[in-house]
């Protein structure tokens, strides 16, 4: 930092938000451009269209990917809208898995994304621990969206890493929980919060604090593209976070790991609720790189 402006700042530096679930095929990527958020991972996308602006992202913006999403024939998101054909991978044998996860290697994803969505065309377990095998042979973690009865435990048991939304759909039970210590779960807890309360928002909240409470390690991700949350801070998921954590396990779950470079700055002292952390966010300018 140029020492007259670290002479005129007696506030406090943090690193960048890492919003974990985003799709930025989805959104006005140049909204994102120079702001508090300076990491997203794009979940699932076209891997030639989001590799491209991965090498070419927004001013201040590094983009990491997970290429398609992998499903069973007609299973999600097959057919939604805003889904484009080659963002679905289907996947029919453990062979065809292996062929897939070489696939997003070699156009550079960071991850192998998952669907798991009951009411749809359902992966079997041994195409699923396929998967699971040949991306951690690749080195890459497995993030599974996983929906409706049954689907997180599927997930959890697989081996997968990450589930991409805590699971809304059904409180798990506890030694389904206990099994899942090992995983990340993305937070996208504001998608479920409309109008007048939501259950889904409640099950999601109760699954959270009892995966936290039990080791477990939450982090910030808004699905940013999915419904009409602006580009940048989803202050929201932030509040709704701090209802679960707060202090450092906070701050780590928003801006990813603390003893990154600090890339903001604010003239407050380290915030330690969701509230202050906010109103630092919203204070905050970035440090010159
Ligand atoms: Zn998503």
């Amino acid at each position: 930092m140029p020492e007259a402006v670290r002479g005129t700042l007696p506030g406090t530096t943090l690193p960048g938000v890492v919003d974990h679930h985003v799709h930025l095929g989805l959104v006005d990527r140049a909204l994102l451009a120079d702001g508090p958020v300076v990491e997203v991972h794009d979940l699932g996308w076209d891997p030639r269209e989001v590799a491209a602006w991965a090498a070419a992202p927004p001013s201040g913006l590094r983009v990491r990917y997970a290429g398609p999403f992998h499903t069973a024939p007609g299973g999600y998101p097959t057919g939604r809208s805003w889904a484009p054909d080659a963002a679905v991978r289907h996947v029919v044998s453990p062979d065809h898995a292996t062929a897939a996860v070489a696939d997003v290697v070699a156009a550079g994803g960071f991850a192998v994304k998952v669907a798991l969505h009951a009411g749809m065309s359902l992966l079997p377990d041994d195409v699923l621990r396929a998967l699971v095998d040949a991306a951690h042979a690749a080195g890459l973690p497995v993030l599974v969206h996983a929906e409706g009865a049954g689907q997180a435990e599927r997930a959890i048991d697989s081996g997968a890493d990450t589930l991409v939304h805590v699971p809304w759909t059904e409180p798990l039970p506890a030694d389904v929980i206990a099994r899942a210590v090992h995983m990340t779960w993305i937070s996208t807890l504001a998608i479920h919060d409309g109008p007048g309360g939501s259950a889904g928002l409640e099950l999601a909240l109760d699954n959270a604090r009892r995966f936290v409470a039990a080791g477990g390690r939450l982090v910030y991700g808004t699905d940013l593209g999915n419904g009409p949350a602006p580009a940048g801070v989803n202050e929201r998921e932030i509040e709704l976070l701090g209802t679960v954590l707060t202090g450092e396990a906070l701050r780590r779950a928003v801006l990813g790991p603390l003893d990154a470079a600090p890339a903001l700055t604010a003239a407050l002292p380290m915030p330690d609720t969701a509230a202050d952390l906010i109103a630092w966010l919203r204070a905050s300018t970035r440090l010159p790189r």
